[in-house]
């Protein structure tokens, strides 16, 4: 059986997130609005004006909350692991979704510094996983072998995995910037 815990080194970052990027502030801001006026290192809710699209619903192996349209994504993507990987997909679960707050960086000392801009959490199309309860340590450069996994499928419907991040982010996955275009394309976030 594969032990999705064993941690190995972050994948080269040309062999993952191939033709996708994180969205853009700028993009998010036009597409969605400002999630809130203010922001700290906590989660806050969602007041601005995309807020009546924020749901909450299973999405197979546990609830989220985030964008509907996001959500929606999701549990898509769970199904075909579901089928195809049926004892990862047993032990996902999530850290959360949206939460609208900073962006949170840890230091190599450990601590956590804030960062200046809101988070993509903060627009609810973000969304941290944990394997059996636990969630992969941030920034040491690597991650566990199911994320890799879980990351194939993500990769696959258009989400960003957060493991080239500057600072490595492996329980990280979100709505790539190109998805986001789209989904605005075709209506789905009018
Ligand atoms: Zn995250």
């Amino acid at each position: 059986m594969t032990d999705y815990l064993e941690l190995i080194p972050k994948p080269a970052a040309s062999t993952v997130n191939v033709g996708l990027s994180s969205p853009k502030l700028s993009t998010l801001r036009s597409i969605l609005g400002e999630p809130r006026s203010d922001y700290t290192g906590s989660c806050q809710p969602i007041t601005g004006p995309f807020k009546k699209r924020i749901v909450t619903k299973s999405v197979g192996p546990f609830k989220c909350t985030g964008v509907d349209v996001a959500v929606t994504a999701i549990a898509e993507i769970l199904v075909g692991v579901k089928k195809e990987v049926p004892d990862l997909y047993d032990i996902l679960g999530t850290a959360g979704m949206a939460c609208a707050r900073k962006v949170k960086i840890k230091q190599k000392n450990g601590t956590i510094k804030l960062g200046k801009n809101p988070s993509n959490h903060s627009w609810g199309l973000a969304i941290d996983i944990k394997l059996k309860g636990a969630l992969d340590n941030q920034g040491d450069n690597k991650c566990y072998r199911g994320l890799l996994i879980l990351s194939r499928y993500f990769n696959a419907a258009g989400w960003y995995w957060g493991v080239s991040f500057p600072t490595e982010d492996a329980m990280h996955f979100e709505v790539a910037e190109t998805t986001l275009r789209r989904w605005k394309k075709d209506g789905k976030l009018d």
